[in-house]
Order: C-alpha cells, then sequence, then structure tokens
C-alpha cells in the first residue's frame, strides 16, 4: 500500500521510534502519546481494519497481544495496568487504516473512554 502511513514506516520511508521488530510486527512510540507510553502494535501486513481479518490472520492476531504484553513489561507498567485498544472505522476513531494495537499506560486511564 504505497500510500500507507504505517507500511512507508515499516519500509524505511518514514522515520519512527522503533522499539520492537520481528517477521510479524514492529512496535514504534506514537508520534502524539496520550499516555506517558503510547505504543502502536504493528503487524507488517498491511491488513486495514479488523472486519479484513480472517482465520488465516488468527495466530498473528494473537502475536500482536503477546507481543504488547511483553512490551508493557519491559516498560514497567505490566503490574499497575494498560489499555490495549484497536479502533475501527470511524465511530471509533480509527484515523490509519493499517491494523494497529494501541498499548496505553503510565497513568490512570478513564473508562469509558471520551
Ligand atoms: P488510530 O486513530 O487509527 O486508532 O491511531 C492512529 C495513531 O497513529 C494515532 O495515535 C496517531 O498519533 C499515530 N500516528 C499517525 N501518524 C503517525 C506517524 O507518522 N508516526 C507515528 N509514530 N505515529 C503516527
Ligand atoms: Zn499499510
Amino acid at each position: 500500500m504505497s500510500d500507507c502511513i504505517f507500511c512507508k514506516i515499516r519500509d524505511g520511508q518514514v522515520p519512527a521510534r522503533a522499539v520492537h521488530r520481528d517477521e510479524q510486527c514492529m512496535a514504534i512510540e506514537d508520534i502524539n502519546p496520550q499516555a506517558p507510553t503510547h505504543l502502536l502494535v504493528i503487524p507488517l501486513e498491511h491488513i486495514p481494519t479488523v472486519n479484513d481479518l480472517t482465520v488465516d490472520h488468527r495466530a498473528l492476531v494473537g502475536h500482536l497481544y503477546l507481543t504488547a504484553a511483553k512490551l508493557a513489561r519491559q516498560r514497567g507498567i505490566a503490574d499497575n495496568g494498560y489499555r490495549l485498544v484497536m479502533n475501527t472505522h470511524r465511530d471509533a476513531g480509527q484515523t490509519v487504516f493499517h491494523i494497529h494495537l494501541h498499548v496505553l499506560g503510565g497513568r490512570p486511564l478513564e473508562w469509558p473512554p471520551g
């Protein structure tokens, strides 16, 4: 996807503060953090929304969650708690149409979200 910002970050065409990369996903610091820790765990594969997931993506989705939990432990926020969010389409506020798991923590998070 040539016009996708996360594909461009994946391919090194746009810079980002990467904190993790493996054969299935990468994790970067969000450019506009909403909490002291705000990471994005992003599959290398371009998948526009959760609605586009298929059964073939089951292991990948699990891997995104396990990676998020590992990064939360590394950041020292695992025990206090954190939030994992994957926004889908307009009403949820999705702005980048390449799925990504937000990892938010480091402060108490309001619930329900605004
Ligand atoms: P969404 O609104 O789609 O759930 O989340 C998109 C997230 O990507 C936002 O939190 C936004 O700050 C972040 N973002 C958008 N463009 C960039 C970018 O170029 N670099 C980084 N690091 N984050 C970005
Ligand atoms: Zn993409």
